[in-house]
Formats: structure tokens, sequence, C-alpha cells
């Protein structure tokens, strides 16, 4: 009998332990939409957005989507 009860502490405990996992995976998903936080900037000449880090940015200050539009825009 008393071995049944220590299976059933065991048990929960194991359940606690899980449920305790399960709470913090969000905490570790979280970490995947801060990759999905970059900048997002629009281009001066077509106006599509895209990520900061694959931006063309004028010394003047203006970005671009490429080197393309940026020339368009210069011109
Ligand atoms: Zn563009």
């Amino acid at each position: 009998m008393k071995l049944l009860l220590w299976a059933l502490v065991v048990l929960a405990i194991l359940w606690l332990l899980r449920g305790k996992k399960s709470a913090g995976s969000p905490a570790a998903a979280g970490s995947a939409p801060d990759k999905g936080m970059e900048t997002m900037i629009q281009c001066a000449q077509c106006g599509v957005y895209l990520p900061a880090s694959e931006s063309i940015v004028t010394s003047s200050g203006s970005v671009y989507c490429s080197e393309e539009h940026r020339l368009r825009n210069a011109s």
C-alpha cells in the first residue's frame, strides 16, 4: 500500500516537472521571433519592405531594396 502512495508521489513529481518544462518552452520559442524582429525598412523607390541588413542606405539616409532602385532614384 505504501508503495502505491510512493508511486503516486513520483508520478505527481514527474507530472509537475513536465508542466514546468512545457511552461518553459514558450520562453525558449520566444527567442525564435527575435530573429524575425529585425528592423524592417521601406525602399524609397518601390516601397517594398525588407530587413535592414539587406538594404542599401545612401549617404543622404535614403533606403533602397537594391542597387538598381538606388540608382533609379538618384537619376
Ligand atoms: Zn525598391
